[in-house]
């Protein structure tokens, strides 16, 4: 493992090789889908009724952190729906032609799937419109001056769209989502169902408290539980440990140098970069990046969610802080504390 991949062991993005495990570990139903109840009611109750009626669903918007689900739940939606899916990724969508391919060799009620839809071009973007308004696309006939566009009709479909950075999306691509729904991350316990559920799959023997303490690490995000229990097996089988027990499990995670708050080094270098460098904070986005050598995106994508949502950074309109919580984790005094503790005549 490189230096640079260890500091990322919970990150939430996908690494390399890593598909396999997420194919293999994807619930396939709705039922299968650990947590977020309030997106799977809404989803089953849409779902119900557009099979009634006959009807594709309305486009769908997921958006959410890495690692989240998104990815899964446009496949469990293909299978209730029992349709067929075709994936694809925003960036890889570089012309309008690109897409004239695949959207008239759609079915009727297909799922068309884009990941990082904000990273969509837009031309392609504004050759989809049409096709999700009332689903027709305009095909160019004839080359040079004589060319002509000529508007053709295409199968009803739905479009899944799913990103991270929903804040990046054009205001008329988002108008065109009939249903947005928003992938939060997981509690423990939800993330403990996941881990057990992995560990059957994969045939590895966990005990309740092994399992609990894998979910409380992976800052609330599956893959990262997942990724981290494939990592403690390896520690587990290293140690001739036929079960992962409590102890195992955190014996690996220190070794991984995951704490107990589900933190690894990035996250740390982060906060610690704002306390002792920038005295706290608030200290701008780009400024910070080149202080830890880590571009802007990926702080603001990967990183910082996590940390904002669990009360260690804030987001201000001045830049980032870190809170009374990042300095006690780290056992250091606040301005204000050291303030109080100096003397009055001082
Ligand atoms: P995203 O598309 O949001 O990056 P994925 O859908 O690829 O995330 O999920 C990453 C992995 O996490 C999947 O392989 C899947 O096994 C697991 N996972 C995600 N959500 C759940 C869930 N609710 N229940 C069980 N496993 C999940």
């Amino acid at each position: 493992m490189s230096k640079d991949k260890k500091f990322r062991i919970t990150s939430p993005q996908k690494f390399e090789g890593e598909e396999v495990f997420d194919i293999k570990l994807r619930p396939k139903r709705l039922s299968d889908f650990i947590g977020q109840n309030k997106i799977k009611e809404n989803l089953s109750v849409f779902i119900e009724a557009a099979k009634k009626r006959h009807e594709p669903l309305e486009h769908i918007l997921l958006f959410g952190p890495s690692g989240l689900g998104k990815t899964t739940l446009a496949n469990i939606i293909a299978n209730e729906m029992a349709s067929n899916i075709y994936t694809t990724t925003g960036s890889v969508l570089e012309r309008p032609a690109d897409l004239c391919g695949i959207l008239t060799n759609l079915e009727e009620r297909d799922i068309f799937f884009i990941d990082e839809v904000h990273r969509t071009n837009k031309a392609v973007e504004e050759y989809l419109y049409p096709a999700l308004d009332d689903f027709t696309i305009d095909i160019v006939l004839d080359k040079g001056p004589g060319a002509r566009t000529c508007r053709i009709p295409i199968k009803s479909f739905t479009l899944i769209g799913a990103t991270t950075r929903s804040g990046l999306l054009t205001a008329p691509l988002r108008a065109r989502f009939g249903i947005t729904f928003r992938l939060d991350y997981y509690t423990p316990e939800d993330l403990f169902l996941i881990v057990k559920r992995s560990a059957k799959i994969l045939e590895i023997e966990i005990s309740d408290e092994g399992a609990m303490e894998i979910a409380t690490r992976a800052r609330g995000t599956p893959r990262i539980a997942n990724r981290l229990l494939r990592r403690v097996r390896d520690f587990a089988q290293v140690n001739n440990k036929s079960i992962i027990d409590k102890e195992i499990a955190e014996y690996a995670l220190e070794k991984l140098e995951v704490d107990k708050n589900g933190l690894d080094e990035m996250d740390k270098r982060i906060l610690l970069t704002i306390i002792d460098k920038f005295n706290g904070g608030p200290v701008g986005i780009n400024t910070l990046a080149i202080a830890i050598g880590e571009s802007a995106e990926t702080l603001e994508e990967v990183y910082e969610p996590y940390l904002v949502q669990k009360g260690f950074l804030n987001r201000t309109l001045r830049g980032r802080e870190a809170t009374s919580l990042a300095y006690e984790i780290f056992g250091k005094k606040t301005k204000t504390q050291i303030q109080l503790e100096l003397p009055n005549n001082l």
